[in-house]
């Protein structure tokens, strides 16, 4: 929570806060961890669930092989 004196400066400089990101589910695939994050510069701005090796089960290669999900369960394609 940013005071009324940030915030009036905020507004007399043209600062925005960046807005809360959208909570996202992480799931490896390989070990079926779950783990929540926030969503990351560079993900498709409607995901709710990311599929992708978490680091104990990455491989090389693995990096790339990352799926992602709406709120519905449906693929996003990429
Ligand atoms: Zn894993």
């Amino acid at each position: 929570m940013r005071s009324p004196i940030a915030r009036l400066i905020d507004a007399a400089t043209g600062y925005k806060p960046t807005p809360a990101r959208e909570r996202v589910r992480i799931e490896c695939p390989t070990c079926g961890r779950r783990q929540f994050t926030q969503l990351q510069d560079g993900d498709p701005p409607h995901t709710r669930t990311v599929i992708a090796n978490c680091p104990d089960c990455c491989q090389a290669g693995d990096e790339d092989r990352v799926e992602f999900f709406d709120e519905k369960g449906k693929r996003i394609p990429q």
